[in-house]
């Protein structure tokens, strides 16, 4: 510092420091005229700061304001136009932020004051100043941004736990229902247009799309999903592999950087521009994938690979759990002897196939099979020789009848075939075939091959007269012809018509 404090000239004196203050401050210091009508405006005085901050001459300034709004963010015009003219015409202090093209180019956040005061001509001046509150804009967006953000991962915890108490409330053969659901939920959450799960065969040379959930408006494409040979499309297959290998997320921000080949065609026919999977385990092995597709283009979150990661832990569990269910109802419905449906899967079903019946009027027949003198058989090759004769009796009931029969073991060496809308004249031939198929084959255990026939009563819902249709009569009508069979010296079969040797 040169200056020295100086007896003759006071501080106190403003026109001596004066000027040093408004030099030495980094703000902009001006007085800013308005005359009466509104049209002209200019800064009878503005500090040389001006020039450095917004690259503007204080003589242009002098001479017009127009600079200085020229400077001012578009978006910003309207606003400070009106808070100018508000402030005139009530004479009140004027405040206000706005963005400012700063001499490097680009707009910061400034923060002007001003108090008006009214000439005698009618015209108003402003002494203002202006300073920058960028960073302190900077801060409020990043304190903002950080708000939205926590908000953000509150509401998606909150989702996991609801949708995870939900997944252990679940009733048995209801999980099917709970993935479609959490896929919408999940869907919605992300703002994105399709979520579905596939499901890979165990040798991953198909995917099976088995759920699906799209938003409004947007095409469902589970219907052409289903049994997808993944050796048609070579780039989706090393994805697999490398998913199945390293649990790797699958990420295609954008398709048109796919390399050219089937699956990029296929998925800009489907309109997809991006998309996201993630591998879904099950005890330790990939089982398939969870995905989800954008139609337009979006900014992903840096951190969508963990929260997706989150989701598809969901899913499974509730892949896992659907397979524990299936192999329990499979279980539970099956004559694990033979492989063929029990008493506890024929019985609501034939209830089932002859309400249908009576509705439509349709035929509905049963054939009551037992094998003939089968306790010699045992006693013959012993009682795993006589297992293994009713797994080949079982296999020819199932070649000789078609998918949508009802094969049964009903007990013991008793078996029961219901069939469907079939002419009785029908079930005849095809239980005439089966008599036949089965004295026909060569049973035949560890080196001993012994004969063996069947043999058969048949009851149709018509024979049932005026009794009303239910499994218990119809079993018992088929059982007394069985029996009626037997009588008549078994190998035949006995209908509505009587006894048919065949
Ligand atoms: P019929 O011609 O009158 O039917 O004579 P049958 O010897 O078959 O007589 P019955 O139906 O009374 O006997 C059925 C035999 O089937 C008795 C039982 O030992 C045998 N059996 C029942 N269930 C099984 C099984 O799971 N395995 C084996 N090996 N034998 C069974
Ligand atoms: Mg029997
Ligand atoms: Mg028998």
């Amino acid at each position: 510092m040169t200056g020295r404090f100086n007896q003759d000239q006071p501080l106190t004196d403003p026109d001596s420091f004066l000027p040093k203050l408004v030099s030495s401050v980094s703000d902009v210091l001006c007085t800013y005229w308005l005359s009466a009508d509104g049209e002209s405006h200019r800064y009878l005085f503005i500090n040389e700061q001006v020039k450095g901050i917004l690259g503007i001459d204080t003589d242009v300034l002098r001479e017009s304001a127009d600079a200085m709004f020229l400077a001012l963010h578009p978006e910003d015009v309207v606003d400070v136009n009106t808070s100018v003219e508000a402030s005139a015409l009530a004479l009140t202090p004027w405040r206000h932020q706005a963005r400012l093209r700063v001499a490097a180019g680009h707009y910061e956040w400034f923060e002007a004051h001003g108090i008006p005061e009214r000439q005698a001509d009618g015209s108003t001046v402003w002494y203002s100043q202006f300073h920058n509150i960028q960073q302190y804009k900077n801060l409020e967006y990043s304190l903002r941004e950080s708000e939205t953000e926590s908000a953000f991962q509150a509401d998606f915890q909150k989702l996991i736990a609801r949708l995870s108490t939900e997944f252990i409330n679940r009733k048995f053969n209801t999980i099917s229902a709970f993935t479609s659901e959490l896929l919408n939920t999940i869907g919605d959450f992300f703002k994105v247009d399709r979520a579905y799960l596939y499901e890979f065969s165990p040798d991953y040379r198909i995917m099976d799309n088995t759920h699906e959930w799209c938003s409004d408006g947007v095409p469902s494409l589970i219907d052409s999903q289903h049994d997808v040979r993944v050796d048609e499309f070579e780039w989706w297959q090393s994805q697999i592999d490398e998913m199945v290998s390293d649990n790797r997320v699958v990420f295609v921000e954008d398709i048109g950087q796919l390399p050219a080949g089937p699956e990029r065609i296929l998925l800009e026919q489907q309109g997809v521009c991006s998309m996201f999977c993630v591998p879904v385990r099950v005890r330790g092995l990939v089982a398939g994938f969870f995905g989800v597709d954008s139609l337009r283009k979006r900014i992903w979150r840096k951190d969508q690979a963990d929260l997706l990661a989150i989701v598809s832990g969901l899913l499974s569990g509730a892949l896992e759990r659907h397979r524990l269910e299936s192999e329990l109802l499979n279980q539970s419905i099956r004559d694990p002897l033979t492989g063929l449906h029990n008493r506890r899967y024929l019985m609501p079903r034939l209830d089932e196939m002859l309400s249908r019946s009576s509705r439509y009027n349709e035929q509905c027949t049963l054939a009551m099979f037992d094998l003939d003198r089968f306790k010699h058989i045992n006693d013959s090759i012993g009682h795993l020789g006589g297992d293994f004769f009713l797994r080949t009796f079982a296999n020819i009931l199932v070649e000789q009848t078609r998918e949508a029969d009802v094969v049964a073991r009903f007990g013991g060496e008793e078996f029961i075939v219901a069939f469907g809308d079939v002419s009785r004249e029908g079930v005849r031939n095809i239980v005439s075939r089966i008599i036949r198929s089965v004295r026909d084959c060569d049973f035949g255990f560890e080196g001993h091959t012994l004969p063996l026939t069947v043999s058969a009563g048949i009851a149709s819902i018509e024979d049932l007269n005026d009794i009303p249709a239910s499994p218990d009569p119809l079993i018992r009508l088929a059982d007394s012809r069985l029996y009626r069979a037997k009588q008549s010296g078994r190998d035949c079969l006995v209908d509505a018509s009587g006894i048919s040797r065949v």
